[in-house]
């Protein structure tokens, strides 16, 4: 298989989630054996996409070089991986990638329509040396890796939730990423949340595009509330237990979303893996831990 890079270049603009800044990125094709690479237009950095240069895995994941830092790169990422991209240029405006819709379908899309090239190159695969387990024994989280002709990666949410339920997720390469996991958008619980929006620590910007699952019953007054936070006339609770601020574009979407995670954090092992990935209630941190590992043992 060859490498592969845009046919040109496509741009985002939008809010960044945690800081809310507003920011323009580029995505632009790169030479074969470049991989993928950030560019800090306000400081001229230069960021390699290298769980080496991983920072905060708070709720995303940030990547730097010195104080040129970039925040929540793990979407674009992912859809850079979903749709066979070796190499890239990533040109970003400021300190954060902007959320657009929460997924990372408005990528895929764009690159979709640019079109991909082939290069005269063939693709680096990145084989684990061994086998790679990383545990989180506070959250119970697990990340394994094993060498594998044959790449696929599974995994499981349970967060003993009555509304989210258990989901189970699994990719391969008969898998269309464009249409079955690039769409899904980000979760979490109304009680996480709502406690950092009655303080204002969050705003209702920080969860327009994130599925909410409402784990206990909820006052009318409280919903007022939240739909005034959503810049919404009225929210309501759906029957399966999601605010209705979005409607769900599948029923396991919130697993489907980790696996998006998980893929655009892995990515920062520096290529395409070549393994089987399975993975139990994966976040930001132990992804690019794991990232670092493979790293460590190419
Ligand atoms: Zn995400």
């Amino acid at each position: 298989m060859c490498q592969r890079t845009l046919r040109g270049s496509c741009s985002f603009e939008g809010k960044g989630l945690h800081t809310g800044k507003f920011s323009r990125i580029t995505i632009n094709p790169a030479p074969a054996d470049s991989g993928i690479v950030f560019f800090r237009e306000d400081t001229g950095a230069e960021i390699p996409a290298l769980a080496s240069h991983v920072g905060a895995t708070r709720r995303s994941t940030s990547i730097g070089v010195g104080r040129n830092r970039i925040g929540t790169v793990e979407h674009i990422l992912s859809a850079l991986t979903g749709m066979g991209i070796d190499n890239a240029r990533i040109s970003v405006s400021s300190p954060e990638i902007p959320i657009l819709d929460g997924s990372a379908a408005p990528y895929v899309d764009a690159i979709a329509s640019v079109g991909i090239d082939s290069q005269d190159a063939p693709r680096r695969w990145i084989r684990p040396a061994k086998e790679i387990f990383v545990r989180n024994a506070a959250t119970g989280s697990w990340v394994h890796i094993e060498p594998s002709e044959v790449p696929s990666a599974e995994l499981t949410i349970d967060y003993g939730s009555r509304v989210i339920g258990v989901q189970t997720v699994k990719v391969d390469s008969s898998t269309d990423y464009a249409s079955m996991i690039a769409p899904c958008r980000t979760f979490c619980f109304l009680h996480e949340v709502w406690p950092l929006l009655a303080l204002g620590l969050a705003k209702g910007g920080d969860i327009d595009n994130a599925i909410i699952a409402v784990e206990h019953p909820v006052s009318q007054r409280r919903l007022d509330r939240m739909a005034r936070m959503l810049r919404k006339p009225e929210v309501h609770v759906t029957p399966q237990g999601y605010l209705d601020n979005l409607q769900l574009r599948f029923p396991d979407e919130c697993a489907r979303h980790k696996m998006l995670d998980l893929m655009g954090d892995l990515r920062l092992c520096g290529g395409f893996l070549q393994a089987r990935i399975t993975a139990f209630k994966p976040g930001h941190a132990i992804n690019t831990a794991a990232a670092a590992e493979i790293l460590k043992h190419i």
